[in-house]
């Protein structure tokens, strides 16, 4: 499994397969175990995303970390990190349908290898791609679906949350209903780690 993630890795940072790929610094593939149980997925890299080569970092990924650390989860021990496509959009405009589709294939590769029991879409784009095609964030933020044996939730994304730090407490409700649902029906997310 790792030497097949380690090649589907390397053939995704020489990607030249949309347009994306000639304003990008680095691709940003993923971060996290490769055994995680619990996987989050974004719409796509940031500026500083962008630089660094790692999904949420900068303010962004600060306020994330905060969240994953109140419920025992983090990037470097139990879970994985990362996004519908794999290079930043210019002006951090929304990922295009082309661009998703050229890329979709990668994520699809990345689950197929990780197996997660649960998927949580951070923000619109992910949401309505992988849970339900209109989904609505504000309405439907911290709601279970199963889709094919995977539990799967749509909370707020990172950015949203600091330019509408109203939605802060929903978007921590959404974390204790993750916990509950690792608690539920994980096997090792929680080994080692102290239960809040
Ligand atoms: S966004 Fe995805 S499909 Fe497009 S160049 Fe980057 S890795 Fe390839």
């Amino acid at each position: 499994m790792e030497n097949r993630y380690e090649e589907l890795k390397t053939r995704c940072l020489g990607c030249q397969k949309c347009g994306l790929a000639s304003t990008r610094h680095n691709v940003v593939f993923g971060v996290g175990v490769p055994n995680a149980e619990v996987v989050f997925i974004g719409e796509g890299p940031g500026e500083n995303e962008d630089l660094q080569g790692e999904p949420f970092v900068g303010r962004g990924g600060a306020l994330l970390d905060k969240y994953l650390a109140a419920v025992d989860l983090d990037r470097n021990k139990n879970i994985y990190i990362t996004n519908m496509v794999k290079c930043r959009p210019p002006q951090n405009r929304d990922p295009r349908p082309e661009e998703v589709a050229s890329c979709i294939g990668y994520l699809t590769e990345q689950m197929e290898l990780i197996r997660p029991k649960i998927i949580v879409c951070l923000g619109r784009i992910a949401a309505t791609a992988l849970i339900e095609k209109g989904f609505k964030v504000t309405k439907q933020h911290g709601q279970w679906f199963e889709k094919n044996g995977v539990w799967m939730m749509g909370t707020f994304h990172p950015a949203a949350l600091l330019r509408n730090p109203n939605n802060k407490p929903d978007a921590f409700e959404d974390m204790l209903s993750l916990q509950r649902k690792i608690r539920e029906i994980c096997d090792h997310t929680y080994d080692g780690t102290e239960l809040g």
